[in-house]
């Protein structure tokens, strides 16, 4: 039985006052699902001294492909490490879209992250029209294998997948659970079939949700078998909806 945890993906949201209000909610009251949360990378400390000691991890939305040099404006992984960070977001499509990053971009972050003990939530999605294409498969497909070719199996029993169709991000069109279960069958059948010693990996392997997930929707996507919780944005930003989802 996997565990069902849901992450907050606050993207460029907050400050340190509205961040202290929100933080303070979501301790406030536990959920039946883990949480974690991924804020931008000033807020890191703020995060470290508000949620150690609770039951709520933290972490970052993006990390180098590098470990360390002369790449200004770059955060590398043993930094994030420093700051207690559970988990990165890599491969969100906002990171792919507008900051242009490639598959192999992606899976080299990812294991960076690990090298540093940190767990990668490696995110994969396709486009409407691609959807529309019927190239879903194979767009999320293609992510995916890019990750798998470059982690041993013990790294891929440490990462966390997340599917976000683009077209469901912040646009309130949301996935149907068939709709996304379907997705999620598929990339847990993609990690098995690559051999028998990665069924175990595949059978383990949490993979979350995201796209305007809200608390009148989440109860019926994390009731389907593959759906092992979600990668929230807007509604991560209230405490009240970011608990509700976390207990739907
Ligand atoms: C996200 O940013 O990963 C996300 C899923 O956003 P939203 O929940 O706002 O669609």
């Amino acid at each position: 039985m996997r565990q069902k945890l849901v992450i907050g993906n606050w993207k460029m949201h907050g400050s340190l006052a509205a961040n202290a209000t929100l933080l303070a909610g979501i301790k406030a009251t536990p959920a039946r699902a883990r949480l974690a949360v991924c804020v931008p990378f000033p807020y890191l400390a703020q995060c470290q001294a508000e949620l150690t000691g609770s039951s709520i991890g933290w972490g970052a939305q993006d990390v180098s492909a590098e470990t360390r040099g002369a790449f200004t404006g770059e955060v590398a992984a043993p930094m994030l490490g420093d700051f207690g960070c559970t988990y990165v977001l890599v491969g969100h499509s906002e990171r792919r879209t507008y900051h242009g990053e490639t598959d192999t971009t992606v899976a080299t972050k990812a294991l960076r992250a690990l090298e540093s003990g940190i767990v990668p939530v490696v995110c994969v999605g396709e486009t409407l029209a691609q959807r529309e294409a019927g190239e879903t498969e194979a767009v999320v497909g293609r992510q995916l294998t890019a990750v798998l070719d470059a982690l041993s199996i013990e790294q891929l029993g440490r990462i966390v997948l997340a599917y976000e169709p683009v077209w469901a991000i912040g646009t309130g069109k949301t996935a149907t659970s068939a709709q996304a279960q379907a997705v999620h069958a598929f990339l847990r059948q993609q990690v098995a079939a690559r051999g028998s010693e990665l069924a175990e990996v595949a059978a383990r392997l949490p993979i979350l949700y995201g796209g305007s997930v809200k608390p009148d929707n989440a109860a019926e996507l994390f009731s389907m078998s593959d759906i092992d919780g979600g990668l929230i944005g807007g509604a991560s930003l209230k405490a009240e909806d970011f608990l509700a989802i976390g207990n739907a």
